[in-house]
């Protein structure tokens, strides 16, 4: 990481400040605006134009527009993915710049967005950019037609206009999950990111100017999400709706979308198990734990918050998890000695500091941290619950905070059981030394992404999403272009 360019920074903030629609730079029509803040410090960062529902409406047009008849409809999968190679290279030239603004915008600690997010968010561009011109039809054998012979084959269609709604905890890298595979596949797309943290997609925005892809087939519209994001999952020029948040909202997109057929995908959070066998390497396992506990403040939906650790190697492991999160250097974010920043919000550190007093109430035991240091920005402790048992809000409900239950098992079988009794499938990690039971184990987690010694190890090449209450759906991989294309069947009477 070179020296930090910060009136670099401040300009991208003051030229980012407004919505992004049919390849001009606009600000919302009755020029209405909403608070950036730095969480870290809890001032104000910038002003963004917020968009109504009628801006919402410009975007759909112009991304309805390339769709069915602009420049972009035209072309062909080669084209679209030396655009999507370009965008590429444009936001690794900029990373140090985006690792910036996320973590101005985040409160989180510079070196997370530079080590995952952005070469995430690079790769995953790539990666899509390779599927551009590989997305392939079957021809499917049938006995024929009254006698005569048939030829059926498919071909895979862009679904239309895409809708994306992100959340605030990596907005960048979730902008791309969205925006490569449906550019990819002809889509376009209309980007309503976070009122909380729209900088990053409003810089991307510009990059998608840069690489000259045609006006309307990308639009970036900040804004609330009542207003603006309800707007676009209403819209009847939106094809798909694909939506990355909280389940509360994603029921709200579901039915909003039920109106006209609107196909879905939904991300939603979690309450990841972390189960600890008795043979598991203890100086992995409980590195691994506290990552996935602690990574991005906890704000994460593959959150690993419900430890399940058999009863020999409890007390070891509280007391190891416990060292780890004390350990924890909390402070500014740009301070490269610093582990953890702030949470997102005011909101969101009331939300984990209520569930912490939930905890205390419903009898659990804080056995590092538990509250909040002296200091402006809104900060946390890393937080460690022990005497937790299952029912408990605590190990129920998702705190997206720094905050885990640590819970003893004594059967293998009650393990699995503990992990599967939660309303969330997204994802789930197996500590052992044993690959039989590793198998074995994976195969009987209701969850969409198993990992075995080592936590929710991400990748663009493979499928992403959760099972029950955790959404519908999976991104990334194949299965992220399956999302945005439809199948055709074309048969030929010969
Ligand atoms: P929210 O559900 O509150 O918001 C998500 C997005 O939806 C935001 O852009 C928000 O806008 C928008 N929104 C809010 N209300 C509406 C509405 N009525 N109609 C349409 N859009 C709306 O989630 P958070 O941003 O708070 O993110 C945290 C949640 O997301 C957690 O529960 C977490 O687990 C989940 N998540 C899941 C991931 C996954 O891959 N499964 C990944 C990351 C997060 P605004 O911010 O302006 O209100």
């Amino acid at each position: 990481m070179g020296a930090i360019d910060l009136p670099a920074v401040q300009a991208a903030l003051e030229a980012n400040a407004r919505l992004y629609i049919g390849g001009r730079w606009v600000d919302a029509v009755d020029r209405g605006t909403f608070d950036v803040i730095n969480p870290a410090q809890a001032t104000l960062l910038a002003k963004v134009a917020a968009a109504k529902p009628e801006d919402i409406d410009a975007a759909v047009r112009a991304a309805r527009h390339q769709f069915e008849h602009g420049e972009w409809s035209k072309m062909n999968g080669v084209e679209r993915g030396r655009l999507l190679y370009r965008l590429a290279e444009l936001i690794d030239r900029d990373r140090e710049q985006l690792a910036m603004l996320e973590t101005l915008n985040l409160g989180r600690p510079l070196q997370e967005p530079t080590i995952l997010d952005l070469p995430m968010a690079i790769d995953t561009v790539r990666y899509f950019a390779g599927w551009a011109d590989k997305i392939e039809g079957r021809t499917i054998p049938t006995p024929g037609y009254f006698g005569r012979p048939t030829h059926s084959y498919t071909v895979r269609e862009p679904v239309g206009v895409v809708g994306a709604i992100t959340p605030w905890n990596t907005p960048l890298m979730i902008a791309c999950w969205k925006l490569a595979p449906a550019l990819a596949a002809g889509c376009t797309v209309v980007i309503k990111p976070s009122e909380e943290a729209p900088l990053t997609t409003l810089h991307l925005a510009k990059l998608v100017e840069e690489a000259n892809f045609p006006p309307g087939v990308v639009n970036v519209v900040p804004g609330l999400g009542e207003v603006a994001g309800a707007a676009l999952t209403r819209h009847p020029g939106v094809d798909k709706i694909s939506f990355t948040g909280s389940p509360e909202v994603g029921r709200e997109v579901m039915r909003a979308a039920a109106d006209g057929f609107k196909r879905v995908a939904l991300e939603l959070g979690g309450k990841s198990p972390q189960i600890i066998l008795d043979d598991a390497d203890l100086e992995t396992a409980v590195g691994g734990v506290a990552l996935g506990l602690f990574f991005n403040q906890g704000q994460v939906c593959a959150a690993g918050t419900r430890i399940f650790v058999h009863r020999s190697r409890y007390d070891q492991v509280l007391q190891a998890l416990a060292g780890a999160a004390n350990a924890i250097r909390l402070g500014d974010p740009l301070d490269p000695g610093t582990n953890m920043g702030s949470l997102v919000s005011l909101k969101q550190l009331e939300r984990v500091s209520d569930y912490v007093r939930t905890g205390l109430g419903e009898g659990a035991k804080i056995v590092a941290g538990g509250n909040r240091p002296d200091g402006p920005g809104y900060f946390f402790r890393p937080t460690i619950f022990a005497n937790a048992s299952n029912d408990m809000r605590i190990a129920q409900e998702e705190i997206f905070g720094p905050v885990g239950a640590v819970m003893a098992f004594d059967e293998t079988d009650e393990a699995i059981n503990l992990a599967n009794a939660t309303r969330y499938g997204l994802a789930a990690t197996i500590w052992t030394r044993d690959v039989s039971r590793a198998h074995q184990l994976a195969a009987r987690v209701r969850a969409g992404a198993v990992a075995v010694n080592g936590w929710a190890p991400i990748d663009p090449r493979l499928p992403w999403g959760g099972f029950k209450t955790s959404g519908i759906g999976r991104e990334l991989g194949w299965n992220g272009i399956v999302a945005v294309t439809e199948e055709k069947v074309i048969t030929i009477v010969l």
